[in-house]
């Protein structure tokens, strides 16, 4: 191949294509106009760069309506790549199949011990992932990136499991390292909020925003914050640790040595133990919730708290980040307006009243199946130019 010149022609016509496929590749389908908008490329440019992707079997142009007018809707084919997720979550471990065009072709979910090894842990994904794209149809050649959502911090340097509350044994773990190795495809990985916010972006409650933020409210407390479209990270991967600011410097004591942060005052361990007194028998998250639901006062009580808690963290995003939108996600969210009303109260009360006004604080719609769908969208975010376009100018040569 020969080598571009950066500011070349072809240099140029490159980069706008790789802009054309991303922007129909992360919302699934596009109209042209909706292209030229989010990319800020001309009509005419996206109508050439459309016209050659579909020669070449990348894109697939269907007759739709936009606004009551006639349009054109632009997809990826369907056969222009497979992709993988794989989820670890605190009670199961969740696999899905898909394709670029945002079709889930296979997707099962199995419960899995909190004490499991990390070796048992993978080897199990291993065999998920074998199965179901035998199920789907498809050789593993086909694959183009699996997405791998662990709940912990991912170190960037290293690619080390960090301190998780929910698989306590795997600290220390390289999970890139170990899923790549054991099925022999690209693997990338990201902590599980910041894949329950792609999820929601691409998939669910945050379609067609640039900013957002997701909280996740389950055994741990995280967030996932979309700025302009992607994922922030922050250098050290850790950006979004909301479950660690201070609400009381004399509270109790969290797992990362502080005191009194959010995590401690609305992690689900907290939120049972106020309740296991009046409430004999094993009780869970979703059980408080169901509670709740059936009018039980004691339980009203504990999400309603919780709700005003996440929402003094919530405002406080609010006020640094200005997000459009703010989703629930977790095991807290399927309580609806139980939590998400002392959340709205919360934020009203403590953000500043012009970023307050912008922002809408919803539940989730993926529920469980956010983050193994963020993962799909994870592999579509960082495939960057590799898959799609190699395949393009192979099969336009
Ligand atoms: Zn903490």
């Amino acid at each position: 191949m020969a080598m571009d010149t950066p500011g070349s022609q072809s240099s140029l016509h490159r980069a706008n294509l790789e802009r054309v496929l991303r922007a129909v590749r992360m919302a699934g389908s596009l109209t042209q106009a909706e292209i030229a908008r989010g990319t800020g490329l001309s009509a005419a440019t996206v109508s050439n760069i459309v016209r050659e992707l579909k020669e070449s079997g990348t894109v697939v142009v269907a007759d739709t309506s936009s606004g009551g007018r006639r349009a054109r809707s632009v997809s990826l084919s369907g056969d222009a790549g497979i992709v993988v997720g794989v989820d670890f979550g605190h009670t199961h471990l969740r696999v899905a199949v898909g394709n670029l065009a945002h079709r889930v072709l296979a997707e099962e979910s199995e419960p899995i011990d909190t004490d499991v090894s990390a070796q048992q842990g993978f080897d199990r994904a291993e065999q998920m992932v074998e199965r179901l794209l035998g199920q789907a149809g498809f050789r593993p050649d086909k694959v183009i990136g699996v997405g791998l959502g662990v709940p912990g911090p991912i170190d960037v340097e290293t690619g080390a499991l960090g301190s998780t509350a929910i698989l306590p044994g795997w600290t220390g773990v390289m999970p890139r390292q170990e899923l790549s190795q054991r099925l022999g495809m690209e693997v990338h990985v990201d902590n599980d909020a910041n894949l329950g916010a792609l999820g929601e972006l691409v998939w669910g409650a945050g379609r067609g925003l640039g900013d957002l933020a997701y909280i996740k409210v389950a055994s741990g407390v995280g967030s996932g914050l979309v700025i302009n479209g992607q994922i922030y990270r922050g250098p050290g991967g850790t950006a979004g640790e909301i479950g660690h600011i201070t609400l009381d410097e004399a509270g109790p004591v969290c797992r990362c040595g502080n005191r009194g942060c959010l995590e401690t005052f609305v992690g689900s361990r907290y939120l049972l133990n106020l309740l296991n007194a009046n409430h004999p028998g094993e009780l869970t998250l979703s059980k408080v919730v169901q509670l709740a639901q059936q009018g039980d006062l004691g339980c009203r009580r504990v999400i309603a708290d919780a709700g005003r808690q996440i929402g003094m963290g919530a405002a406080t995003l609010c006020n640094l980040l200005n997000p459009r939108r703010i989703i629930l996600g977790g095991d807290l969210a399927e309580a609806g307006e139980l939590v998400l009303s002392p959340i709205r109260d919360s934020v009203s009360r403590y953000a500043i009243p012009s970023a307050a006004r912008q922002l809408s604080v919803v539940p989730g719609t993926l529920g469980g199946r956010a983050e193994v769908l963020g993962a799909l969208a994870l592999v579509m975010s960082e495939m960057g130019e590799s898959g799609a376009i190699r395949q393009t100018a192979a099969a336009g040569a």
